[in-house]
């Protein structure tokens, strides 16, 4: 199992890389995100509740998201034997210590971080861009700047957690889309 956590602020880029790397890795993509996003769309419970917290910019609670990861890496267990592109999971220490628990049952880890790193004003510019276009409830300025700094609260110390693992890789995501994303190949060949 060869398993990958796509990583960054919001807007960093992590679904547009994540795309390129389904494609070229064929591995199996968990977007956390769409997940929620799915669940809201069909109006289930669990929709209802976490569109109160994606609304607002917050984090889904911790205890809540690890349950919904957990179902669906059960739901898809021979998909995922090969390796997973976790995208938008984990956000918070609980959640990386939570998925490195998960992993070891399979005997697997985390295998490599892919850490956009893009500057803060950029990731505005690119949040105000897309929210003209996709329709998300949380990509208007006020949620986008509340969803900067849950990720500068609850998020970045990750960034410390996978380098103490000894597995993040730093990308540049500023450039273009094919050039960022050659970065991303070479850092993880080198990880194989
Ligand atoms: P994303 O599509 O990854 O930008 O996620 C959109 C929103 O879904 C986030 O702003 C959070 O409210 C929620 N969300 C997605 N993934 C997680 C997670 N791992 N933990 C908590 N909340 C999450």
């Amino acid at each position: 199992m060869f398993n990958i956590v796509i990583f960054g602020a919001p807007g960093s880029g992590k679904g547009t890389q994540s795309d390129k790397l389904i494609e070229h890795y064929h591995l199996f993509h968990i977007s956390t995100g769409e997940v929620l996003r799915d669940h809201i769309s069909r109006g289930t419970e669990l929709g209802k509740t976490a569109n109160k917290f994606i609304s607002d910019g917050q984090l889904i609670p911790d205890e809540l998201m690890i349950s919904i990861l957990d179902s669906v890496l059960d739901e898809h267990a021979d998909a995922v034997k090969e390796g997973v592109i976790f995208d938008g999971f984990p956000r918070t220490i609980n959640q990386a210590v939570s998925l490195k628990e998960m992993l070891k049952k399979h005997n697997a880890q985390v295998n490599i971080v892919l850490g956009l790193e893009v500057a803060e004003e950029e990731l505005v510019d690119r949040l105000i861009k897309r929210g003209a276009e996709s329709g998300r409830s949380d990509d208007n300025h006020e949620t986008i700047m509340k969803r900067l700094e849950v990720y500068n609260n609850q998020t970045s110390p990750l960034k410390e957690f996978y380098q103490n693992e000894q597995v993040y890789a730093a990308i540049n995501g500023s450039g273009s889309i094919d050039g960022i994303f050659e970065d991303i190949k070479k850092a993880v060949d080198a990880a194989k």
